[in-house]
């Protein structure tokens, strides 16, 4: 979003004119953005066999996985339902890594006759796969290499006490899972949580995952996971891709010398290539004055942007319809029956009621937790492709909301 003449625009498309033109709250997603931040990850890896699949749940919308694969990415796919979103935005199904957890045999079969790429995380479900399928579909299994990331316990995975992968210290119970049911592992995956800053806890996971990577031969690829820290707030720090790039490229290349093949090595970040492409533009309802403080009340709640409450998650909100206002302080809240506060003692510039109020890095992880609590409706999304405007979501309304409920005498 840039600031011309007094008034914001994102890549050239007036940000009071697409509130005025589909209503507020809506999420506005830019297209650019995502295409530089894929291009920004491929040029880092540059000097390896790097593949990037795109985490979808981060973002959902159709369009937004048909970008990505056009942009010859592939899919990080945590259910079956993404599996099936993927497939219709029409990625090849060896190009979507199905990634899930604790979910049953059953829909790791369904992921199976579906061809995709199966990603394991329990020794229960490696074995009863390698009973059915022995030798015939190969499997990536994920690890978990107790390294500790992630910005929040929420959003961290790696540590002791997660449910995610499976434990290194389990490796050779794997081993014999693997040897016995005659397995073919195809590759090795980690995911360690989100928001992880420091790349050395990326380059420690490496190095572990490399010497794991020995145990099994015959792997294709290797799979780092993503956690990619992306920025906030303004001067706010995050992952120096290009560093990261460089060290791990020097590791990854060394290994696949002593290893004797060329192996690929995959990412799937999610916050990295969308969150800062989102903006969420709502409404202010009310200001209200108590005796401690001044609330800026919205059109909207945690039913649309939940991670502020979630996670603590830090949204840097922005007056786009006063650019030049005195700095005021305004505790910002949402409508929902519930205490929804988006952010406390924000520096914010001049509100009054009826002003539009632009939350950024709102692509990643905001729509898609977005749900109809206290029946309200779930916002439309907007994308902005070569500098025009295009509804990719409706607004929902009142059928949406009894869409599926079945009335009953009574
Ligand atoms: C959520 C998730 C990701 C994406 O994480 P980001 O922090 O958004 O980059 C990648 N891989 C797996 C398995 C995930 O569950």
């Amino acid at each position: 979003m840039e600031i011309i003449n007094n008034r914001y625009q994102i890549d050239g498309i007036d940000v009071i004119e697409l509130c005025e033109k589909y209503g507020a709250p809506i999420y506005v997603y830019e297209t650019a953005k995502m295409q530089s931040q894929y291009k920004r990850m491929m040029k880092a890896f540059k000097g390896v066999n790097v593949k990037v699949n795109y985490a979808c749940k981060a973002l959902t919308n159709i369009n937004v996985l048909k970008l990505f694969k056009n942009l010859g990415a592939g899919l990080d796919a945590v259910s079956i339902q993404e599996v099936k979103l993927g497939l219709l935005a029409g990625f090849n199904p060896q190009d979507i890594m199905y990634t899930p957890n604790c979910v049953s045999i059953d829909e790791i079969e369904d992921a199976v006759k579906l061809g995709v790429k199966i990603n394991i995380d329990n020794i229960s479900v490696l074995e009863q796969f390698g009973h059915i399928h022995g030798k015939s579909i190969p499997v990536c299994i994920r690890i978990n290499p107790h390294i500790l990331g992630g910005g929040n316990t929420k959003i961290s995975t790696g540590h002791i006490d997660s449910k995610f992968g499976i434990s290194i210290y389990q490796l050779t119970h794997v081993k014999r899972v693997v040897e016995t049911n005659d397995m073919i592992v195809e590759g090795l995956h980690m995911h360690t949580g989100s928001d992880i800053l420091d790349i050395d806890v990326f380059l420690k996971g490496t190095e572990i995952m490399l010497n794991v990577a020995k145990e099994f031969k015959g792997l294709d690829y290797i799979d780092f996971g993503s956690g990619f820290k992306v920025p906030y707030k303004p001067d706010d720090i995050f992952t120096d891709i290009d560093q990261l790039g460089k060290e791990l490229t020097k590791k990854f290349n060394t290994f696949c010398k002593e290893y004797g093949k060329d192996l690929q090595l995959i990412f799937e970040p999610g916050k990295f290539l969308v969150s800062e492409a989102g903006y969420f533009l709502a409404r202010v309802n009310v200001i209200k004055q108590t005796t401690a403080t001044v609330f800026a009340g919205l059109d909207t709640g945690l039913n649309h942007l939940i991670r502020p409450m979630f996670y603590d998650a830090y949204h840097h909100m922005i007056n786009v319809s006063n650019p030049n206002g005195k700095p005021r302080i305004y505790t910002v809240v949402g409508y929902i029956c519930e205490t929804d506060t988006f952010g406390w003692n924000r520096k914010i510039s001049e509100l009054d009621e009826g002003d539009y109020l632009c939350f950024l890095n709102a692509g990643a992880y905001c729509f898609a937790m977005s749900s109809n609590y206290n029946s309200r409706y779930r916002p439309a999304e907007v994308i902005i492709h070569h500098g025009k405007d295009f509804l990719v979501r409706k607004r929902e309304n009142i059928d949406d909301l009894l869409r599926n409920q079945i009335e009953i005498e009574l």
